[in-house]
Parts: structure tokens; C-alpha cells; sequence
């Protein structure tokens, strides 16, 4: 009996792999409370409040959804010549970083090129299940930005162009029925027409990298635009201390922004403030990672840039000062949230699930009925142990 007893309970357990069944006990990440939950074929299937402490102190929570990938794992979005391989590659490399949906980013180019990129990425994602369930959406950072210096960061004012209903027209019909982020300057001619197109047709409004009056801000918000984009860059470094753009968002209602917790694209000191300013509810967190994050030191691309990445993970085309995107993993953006906020990891999860999920009109949550993919995470001293189970299979289990 004692030996027939582990064999069966290993049979059982091989049989539940299989059916990606199972259960979890921890403390849920948005309550603090012990929870049961139990998964069947890789769905949630029952959620339970229970008394009893887990044993072995772990969270759960829903994985994290980041709105701005240009690139991951040493993989860069803007390759024309993408595979379905290479995106399961940086799929894989984000989902280890607690990031299970994301959207991928596509930065300023010929329009044309970029539309024809966006097809072969929706081809590339039909290819495999795996990327369905992982790429959510769109997010088209470009070509409708501010040409001004600072104010179109690493973006090339080459390709730079006023939005048309058309554009709009176009971009919603080459995305179908897919989410899409777009980012435009609102002051560009022709935009506020734009952003009333794109709201009508579904496609989410973020401004960034503009210099927007705070009259054009409020027209844009009116017109529909729901958020603002890596609030603290796509600026300057030197601003006007009267009148500046991060002023007119900061006084400005309703625009849910995003912010990149690297510490480096926005200090912990004006991290701090703007959240006292806007409140969680109107800040999410993204990378805004580059083909550098998730991989070692070295030389990178965003399509046709070049990029250096030094040991500090900060990302700069070579001989300027300004950062291009980011190399930072998304766990690890978390946890350094959560220390210039001077709180819990567990306090700002939600900023980078639940929130920007939200932005899109999405769920991002553990429910029954939802897929069993989430995060289980362990405090160690000062780090955090982390596995993530995807529809109801942990990454590090055989397939
Ligand atoms: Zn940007």
C-alpha cells in the first residue's frame, strides 16, 4: 500500500498535467486573502475564499499584460523579415517576466511599410496558438507624432505625417476586429478629425510625444482620446518651468497614462509625484522594451536604428543622449515600482495588469471562466521567486 500509494498519486498528477487540471492555494494579489483556485482543461473553474494561510506563503496573480513591445529576448518587431519562431522566442522570454499578453509596438515609418509589417505579424500570429493567446493587439507609436527636437525621441520626422480618415480607415481595416493603441500628436493637422474616426471605429486614443497646448489636450480628449503615452519622455530634457507639456497633462482630467518604472526614463522622484497627482487609476505601467530586454549587454536595432544597451540597461543610439526605448523585464519593472513608491510589489500589480488591460476594454483578472494563466509568486528575502502557468500549464513542465 505505501508503495502503490505514491504511484497512483504520480499517475494522477501526470493525468491532470495532461488535462491541464489542477489548483493553487495562495493569497490572491488584489485582496491580500487565501484563495483556492481550482482549473479544468486550462480554464478557471472554481474560486474560493478559504481561512488557512497557504503553507509555503505563495501569490497569485493575473499575468501582466504590457501595452508597449517593440521587441523582447533579443528579437526586434520591426524586422520585416520576422518569423513565427523568432516572435515564440521573445513570446516565451516575456512570459518568464510575468508577462503573458502584451501588445506588440510598431514605431514611425513609411506608412505603407508599416502597414504591411502589421499584415505579416497578424499572418506570423495565426501560425500558432501561443502567439494568439500572447499578442493581444496593436500598438502603432507613429507617424503621426511631434517633429519638434526632444518631442520625437528616437522616431525618424522623416516619415512623419498629419493623420487622414483614411489612415485611420486603413488601419482598421488591416487590423480587423483586433485591439489597437494608437499614439499621435494632437496637435498635427488633421488629428482631432482623427481621433473622432479612430474612437467611432473601436481603435483606443493615447497621445504622446506632442507639445499639444492644454487647449488642443482638451479638445483631443473630447474628440475621444482616452490615455497618454509614456508620460515623462518623448520631451525634451530641458522644458519651460512656466508652461510645458507635462504640466498641461498633469492639470489636464481623464487621460489615463502610462509611465516606465526604470527608474531611469522617469526618476523616483517624479514617479512619485505623479502618482500623488493622477492617483492609480489613471497610471499603468509598460516597458516600451526594445529588442535589448531580456537579453545581455550590447548592440540592438528598432528596425532601422541602432541601439547601444550598457550594463545599467539604459538604451541610447549611439553618440546622443536621449533613451530609446527600454531593456527592462517586466517583473523586474515591478518590483522597482513598488520600491520608489516605497510599497509593495503586490500594491502595484494591478497598475500593470488589471489597469492597462482596462484601457483596451479588455479583462485581465482571475476569474472562473478566464484562462488558468497567471503568476505565482514567492517572496525570498529581497527577491521574488516567480513561475507562471499558462492555460493552465506551468512554463518549467514538460510539454
Ligand atoms: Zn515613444
Amino acid at each position: 500500500m505505501s508503495q502503490l500509494q505514491p504511484r497512483s498519486e504520480k499517475l494522477i498528477m501526470q493525468f491532470r498535467m495532461q488535462h491541464n487540471d489542477g489548483e493553487v492555494h495562495a493569497f490572491h494579489v488584489e485582496t491580500g486573502k487565501p484563495i483556492l483556485l481550482f482549473f479544468a482543461k486550462g480554464v478557471i473553474s472554481r474560486l474560493e475564499g478559504v481561512l488557512e494561510a497557504p503553507p509555503d506563503g505563495q501569490w497569485i496573480a493575473q499575468g501582466l499584460f504590457d501595452l508597449q513591445v517593440n521587441g523582447y529576448g533579443g528579437i526586434d518587431f520591426q524586422k520585416d523579415d520576422l518569423d513565427a519562431d523568432s516572435l515564440l522566442v521573445a513570446t516565451r522570454a516575456l512570459r518568464k517576466a510575468g508577462c503573458t499578453r502584451f501588445l506588440i509596438a510598431l514605431i514611425t515609418d513609411d506608412w505603407k511599410r508599416m502597414m504591411n509589417r502589421l499584415t505579416h505579424l497578424r499572418s506570423l500570429r495565426q501560425q500558432s496558438s501561443e502567439l494568439e493567446q500572447a499578442i493581444a493587439g496593436w500598438h502603432i507609436e507613429g507617424p503621426f507624432l511631434s517633429e519638434q527636437p526632444g518631442f520625437h525621441g528616437a522616431h525618424d520626422p522623416g516619415y512623419m505625417v498629419d493623420p487622414t480618415r483614411e489612415h485611420i480607415q486603413q488601419l482598421r481595416e488591416t487590423t480587423n476586429e483586433d485591439p489597437v493603441l494608437l499614439t499621435l500628436a494632437p496637435e498635427r493637422h488633421g488629428a482631432i478629425s482623427a481621433i473622432h474616426s479612430a474612437a467611432a471605429s473601436g481603435i483606443t486614443i493615447s497621445l504622446g510625444h506632442t507639445d499639444a497646448s492644454a487647449e488642443v489636450l482638451a479638445r483631443a480628449c473630447e474628440a475621444g482620446a482616452r490615455g497618454f503615452t509614456h508620460l515623462g519622455n518623448g520631451i525634451p530634457r530641458l522644458l519651460d518651468r512656466h508652461d510645458n507639456v507635462l504640466w498641461r497633462v498633469l492639470e489636464s482630467r481623464g487621460l489615463v497614462t502610462s509611465l516606465i518604472p526604470d527608474r531611469i526614463h522617469v526618476s523616483p522622484s517624479l514617479f512619485r509625484i505623479v502618482h500623488r497627482l493622477l492617483g492609480r487609476d489613471r497610471i499603468y505601467y509598460t516597458t516600451d522594451a526594445m529588442s535589448a530586454a531580456g537579453a545581455a549587454p550590447g548592440r540592438y536595432t528598432i528596425g532601422k536604428l541602432e541601439l547601444d544597451v550598457g550594463v545599467d540597461q539604459i538604451v541610447r543610439q549611439p553618440g546622443k543622449p536621449l533613451f530609446a526605448g527600454s531593456a527592462l523585464r517586466p517583473i523586474e519593472g515591478v518590483l522597482r515600482a513598488a520600491e520608489m513608491l516605497k510599497c509593495r510589489w503586490q500594491d502595484v500589480w494591478h497598475g500593470w495588469s488589471g489597469s492597462p488591460a482596462q484601457l483596451l476594454g479588455l479583462r485581465n483578472e482571475l476569474a472562473v471562466g478566464q484562462p488558468a494563466t497567471f503568476c505565482l509568486l514567492k517572496q525570498q528575502n529581497q527577491s521574488v521567486e516567480m513561475r507562471v502557468c499558462t492555460n493552465g500549464r506551468f512554463s518549467d513542465e514538460p510539454s
